[in-house]
């Protein structure tokens, strides 16, 4: 069985892991925002009172900047550009589209055309471009950038299969239904990177899945379906090359510094479907979860769509939730209101009473017990670098390798005084980051 060093076994909550997935209706309004992935947020390429259909680019980046396109899930009018809070804080732009339920689709959308297996790398990123394929797993980076930089360097592909956090089983489901459409993502990928070696990494959780890949992936060496260790953060992609290549990758290394580029199944899935039938990321696999759901369940929503619309059609709620996360309990993040909406890398929306919330602890005393440090998948000692952290000695924080946690929670999960390790690294990452901001600015400028 394949593993890293440290890490944890958590409870695992997958409570919806034999519900097959159900599509949800649209609803009477899409809210689509512009900021759907890491780098440039879209810019509107609509405007209120246009008629758009499904399917149709609504909001874009300049080609030299980090980014993809953005499409209506629905046909309807745009009703307005609206600005509503995002789960850091931050004002997001989105496009308001009310749905006509005719779900009439743009008529540019066609399958590849020719033999992809003679398709320039050109030509597949400028599809995948084109659809605006982002990761899915959460950090939604824009996949044509992650091939793109991959080129010429890669000499692996991993599909990141892990799905390691609680209660989300969006992926596996989507193993189990659409399996074929996970690996012939993967094909294309390997096409355009010009590889000849692939790792599926499923976590033994997920033995079916496993095995259902294993039947379509068929004979041949090049595609090697992995069974890993059920181990948080197992999903981690510093984590799945060593358990997978037994290479260590330090901070400040890439995984395509070891010759590895990582997707996750529902990423290779949506490429899948732009090639095979034109069809952009427009909808999506989403885990609904937590205690105060009535009807939990995997469901096929489209972008736009609200929490309190999605509650609705899962028989709406059994209590008042104490916390709305979008992606899991450990690294997911907590959302403002039932009115956020799901975007390209929403692999969950949890719905989660006060029986999930640890309980504070009033100014909480470190016993030494050396769990964070034994737990710690990146090997540092959290105890320490959260006690400089507490007391704003940032220098020290830093010389014990805060700038190398991943943030994964491990550590504070596992911690009997309650201490709440990752929110103190967290806040000395931010401050470290800063006073090299400033200084990087101070140098500019010469002072
Ligand atoms: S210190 Fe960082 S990497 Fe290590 S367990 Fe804590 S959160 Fe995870
Ligand atoms: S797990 Fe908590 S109590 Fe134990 S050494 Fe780490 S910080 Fe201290």
């Amino acid at each position: 069985m394949f593993t890293f060093k440290g890490g944890t076994h958590i409870n695992e909550y997958k409570l919806t892991k034999d519900f097959p997935t159900e599509k949800i209706g649209a609803p009477e309004r899409v809210m689509i925002s512009m900021s759907q992935h890491i780098g440039a947020p879209c810019t509107p390429t609509v405007a209120e009172g246009d008629r758009v259909l499904a399917g149709q680019v609504i909001g874009d980046v300049a080609p030299d900047k980090l980014g993809c396109p953005v499409h209506a899930s629905v046909s309807g009018r745009v009703a307005g550009i609206e600005q509503i809070l995002g789960a850091s804080g931050m004002k997001e732009t989105c496009v308001v589209i009310e749905n006509d339920g005719t779900d009439e689709q743009f008529d540019g959308l066609a399958p590849f055309e020719g033999d992809i297996t003679s398709a320039t790398p050109d030509e597949i990123i400028d599809v995948i471009r084109s659809a605006g394929i982002t990761g899915m797993g959460g950090a939604a980076f824009p996949s044509y950038a992650k091939i793109r930089s991959a080129l010429g360097k890669a000499d692996t592909v991993i599909v990141n299969c892990a799905e390691c956090e609680p209660f989300i089983t969006s992926d596996h489901r989507l193993l189990l239904e659409e399996p074929e459409h996970v690996v012939g993502g993967l094909k294309i990928i390997m096409i355009a990177l010009g590889v000849k070696r692939a790792f599926i990494a499923v976590e033994d959780n997920k033995r079916d899945a496993a095995g259902v890949l294993r039947d379509t992936v068929g004979g041949g060496d090049m595609i090697r379906v992995c069974l890993m260790k059920t181990k948080y953060p197992q999903g981690d992609e510093r984590q799945l090359i060593y358990a997978l290549l037994k290479t260590e990758l330090p901070m400040g290394m890439l995984p395509m510094d070891a010759g590895c580029v990582i997707f996750n199944a529902g990423t290779c899935s949506a490429i899948y479907d732009a090639f095979t039938s034109g069809l952009p990321l427009m909808k999506r696999i989403v885990t609904v979860s937590g205690d105060c759901v009535k009807k939990p369940g995997n469901y096929i929503v489209p972008l736009g769509m609200r929490v309190s619309e999605i509650v609705e059609k899962c028989g709406g709620l059994v209590k008042e939730p104490r916390k709305i996360i979008f992606g899991g309990p450990m690294m997911g993040k907590s959302e403002w209101s039932l009115n956020t909406p799901v975007k390209k890398g929403t692999s969950a929306i949890l719905l989660l009473s006060e029986a999930f919330e640890s309980k504070p602890v009033k100014d909480p005393e470190c016993i030494r017990c050396g769990r964070c440090v034994k737990n710690c998948p990146m090997h540092l000692m959290p105890a320490y670098i959260a006690q400089y952290s507490r007391i704003g000695n940032m220098e020290m924080a830093k010389k014990f390798g805060a700038m190398s946690c991943v943030e994964c929670g491990t550590c504070s999960y596992n911690c009997p005084a309650k201490i709440e390790i990752v929110q103190y690294i967290r806040s000395a990452k931010n401050n470290i980051k800063a006073e090299e901001r400033r200084l990087a600015a101070l140098k500019q400028s010469g002072s």
